[in-house]
């Protein structure tokens, strides 16, 4: 074995949002490297004043490859920082392919994505009762293209919550694709820039008018789309209904505060 590289989510933004492995990992490393345009520089505040901390966007995939193998390969504490979670468009089975044909092994701890920071700062949950019970998370074809059975329209047409990822610069296109779909133009959708930063916008809109908005607004990049009903209906879930049997409740549970609720 020669050596160890971690691949660690270090959130969307808010320097708050790594989980404590992360953290703990971070202020251990002897080489870090981290996505510099996404990443908040605040987090690096937590790494060793010795250590090695290099920015990937100015670096081609074999440059940080065989940084990282170099160092492991030393017994050196090597982490790769990723935006949000590591498992959503995060590019690193390359990176993992790579380095695991150099002998060295990688494991993956968990990041919060922008995913769950949209759903935080609009106030939402993407999953609500008797609306939808499915989240898609997808993406318009960009240098990457999408597998044509994944068309959007495809997903549209379920009326389950849509969560578009590098996508903010193609609003008009990916408003027009999901009416295609059957999505009547009144379906609510939401944007939200730069998710947890201190700089986060959010911005609601009906579909029909969406794209306008959005470059009324100037997004155009680090955001997310969210679209459908969920961002309206807040219907009370049905766990929390007296009647539904939990696992921890029986029915007929009373409230210990005693109001009922
Ligand atoms: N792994 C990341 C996603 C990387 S792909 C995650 O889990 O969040 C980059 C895309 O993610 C951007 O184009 C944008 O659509 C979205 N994104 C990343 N950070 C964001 C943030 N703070 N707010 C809103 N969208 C964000």
């Amino acid at each position: 074995m020669k050596g160890l590289v971690w691949i660690v989510g270090a959130g969307p933004g808010d320097p708050e949002l790594i989980t404590l492995k992360g953290l703990r990992l971070l202020s251990e490393a002897d080489l870090v490297v981290y996505a510099g345009s996404l990443i908040n520089p605040e987090i690096l505040r937590h790494c060793k004043e010795d250590a090695q901390v290099l920015d990937s966007s100015k670096m081609t995939l074999e440059e940080q490859v065989r940084v990282m193998a170099d160092r492991a390969g030393k017994g050196l504490k090597v982490v790769r920082l990723h935006t949000g979670d590591p498992s959503l468009y995060g590019a690193i089975g390359e990176q993992i392919r790579a380095l695991e044909a150099l002998g060295v092994q990688c494991r993956i701890v968990p990041g919060v994505s922008s995913l769950q920071g949209a759903a935080a700062a609009l106030g939402i949950e993407y999953t609500v009762p008797g609306v939808t019970q499915t989240l898609v998370c997808t993406r318009l074809p960009g240098r990457t293209p999408v597998p044509p059975k994944e068309d959007l329209r495809v997903y549209a047409s379920t009326g389950a919550t849509l969560a578009l990822f590098l996508s903010s610069n193609m609003g008009d296109e990916a408003a027009k694709l999901c009416m295609e779909g059957g999505l009547s133009p009144d379906t609510p959708a939401a944007w939200v820039y730069r998710a947890t930063w201190p700089d986060q916008r959010v911005g609601r809109a009906r579909l029909g008018e969406l794209g306008q908005r959005m470059k009324a607004e100037h997004v155009s990049h680090q955001a997310l789309i969210i679209v459908g009903r969920c961002l309206e209906e807040s219907r009370s879930s049905l766990l929390y209904d007296p009647a539904f049997t939990h696992m921890y409740r029986k029915p007929g549970h009373r409230d210990p505060e005693g109001d009922g609720n």
